[in-house]
């Protein structure tokens, strides 16, 4: 089958004919997808052969490393920015520019479609994330900001100084030179253009065509539903699809919650008796708040410093608060793991060994979660366990897959925890 798949303009084009029409070429939907934004999401399933082997129980990861933003993440910012586009947040190649906190993933996640449909990004993170994170997201054009990690509470904190430099970033531009932009055919769009943003002047010049000045957007995937709607929408349906409705169990770690809370209500709509399963790693406030009902962060009890993202090898899951997309997933949690560095780093050496799959600290996790749970629950044969394999080891050179500094902080790096694991079935 062959239909149109649209391109439009670039920049230049754009401003050259100001013209704001979609240029169709006719080429197979099926087989060559629109730009970069089109690789994102539809990712394979893929069998875990070593835990599935000797567990009898078959465990599936979904292969989120493939995206091309290297992560899981990519399909939630796609989301955010799409539906900020739809409520007239943000319009392309009008110099806008999106702000969000967040400790690496979704910064080169954001950073990557930003540059796609015309934004600037950026990336404001603690300064004790991964280094080659960073450097990923300067080769992408973003601006990337390092903060001392803080609490939330704090101003000076990532996610609250994102918010603040979002909102502040439309008083810092001239307002006398807007963009110029064809008034869209869309009238939705049209009609969420506030008034402010329109300069009398340059529009009485060019009566067909509507200024629009620079928007700052703060993306806020730890509140934003978008989300949660992007894993409810896509993530959980392709799931449920690739198992053909044979699911047992769905692990996931939490960071934002976004992916457990969407896949998690996913799968629970389908059929409520699928175990939706909280892989938590050390220091995390989550796994207490599922097993006890309260937050309860054993660092805080030793007198440590609360943090908002958790002290830990292990990037990107964890938490000490319940964020909107948390607070969607808790309901529908039924049981929790606590996962351990030393647990994490043991699986991810044992996949590499057994299976040749290279991947992050967050897919470790899940998958000892996934072991974990098939033994509690004395799974033998027939149970299918899906799991995210968020991200791949290459994000991780400088700490989770650095055997130097491991050492240096006292992690165990030793394959045969998960080995021996494994024997006591
Ligand atoms: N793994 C990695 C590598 C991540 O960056 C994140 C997001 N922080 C997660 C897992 C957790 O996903 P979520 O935010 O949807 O809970």
């Amino acid at each position: 089958s062959s239909s149109a798949i649209s391109y439009y303009r670039t920049r230049r084009e754009e401003e050259e004919t100001l013209q704001f029409e979609p240029r169709p070429i006719e080429l197979r939907s099926d087989e060559v997808l629109s730009g970069v934004t089109g690789l994102i999401g539809n990712t394979p399933l893929i069998r875990i052969n070593s835990l599935s082997n000797a567990l009898g129980v078959e465990i599936y990861g979904k292969a989120e490393f493939l995206n091309p933003g290297g992560s899981v993440k990519d399909r939630v910012a796609l989301r955010m920015i799409e539906d900020a586009e739809a409520q007239g947040l943000l319009r392309p190649h009008t110099g806008s520019r999106i702000f969000e906190g967040t400790v690496g993933s979704t910064g080169i996640s954001i950073a990557t479609i930003a540059r796609a449909r015309g934004y600037d990004a950026t990336i404001i993170m603690p300064d004790d994330v991964a280094q080659e994170k960073v450097k990923a997201l300067l080769a992408l054009g973003a601006e990337v900001e390092r903060v001392r990690p803080a609490s939330i509470v704090d101003k000076k904190q990532y996610v609250n100084l994102a918010k603040e430099r979002a909102i502040s970033f439309g008083k810092l531009l001239p307002s006398s030179k807007p963009h110029l932009l064809p008034t869209p055919s869309s009238s939705v769009v049209v009609s969420t253009i506030s008034d402010e943003t329109v300069d009398q002047d340059v529009e009485s010049e060019i009566p067909d065509y509507r200024p629009y000045k620079p928007r700052g957007f703060f993306a806020d995937q730890f509140e934003n539903r978008s989300n949660h709607d992007a894993h409810f929408e896509g993530t959980g349906p392709e799931i449920w699809r690739q198992v053909n409705g044979h699911l047992h169990a769905f692990v996931s770690g939490a960071g934002t919650g976004g992916t457990i809370a969407g896949i998690g209500r996913f799968v629970k709509s389908k059929n409520e008796a699928v175990q939706v399963v909280l892989a938590d790693p050390e220091g995390s406030g989550l796994y207490n708040k599922v097993k006890y009902g309260v937050m309860f962060d054993y660092k805080e009890s030793e007198g440590k410093k609360r943090r908002h993202q958790v002290d830990t090898v292990v990037e990107g899951i964890g938490i000490n608060r319940i964020t909107n997309n948390i607070d969607l997933a808790l309901p529908i949690i039924d049981e929790a793991y606590r996962i351990t560095d030393a647990e994490a780093v043991s699986m991810s050496r044992y996949l590499v060994k057994h299976d040749g799959l290279f991947l992050g600290s967050s897919s470790a996790c899940n998958l000892v979660a996934s072991v974990k749970l098939a033994q509690k629950m004395g799974w033998k044969e027939g149970q299918v366990i899906v799991t995210i394999l968020c991200d791949s080891g290459t994000r991780h050179y400088s700490k989770f897959w650095n055997d130097e500094y491991l050492q240096n902080v006292g992690i165990p790096n030793d394959i045969t925890i998960i080995e021996e694991l494994l024997a006591q079935i």
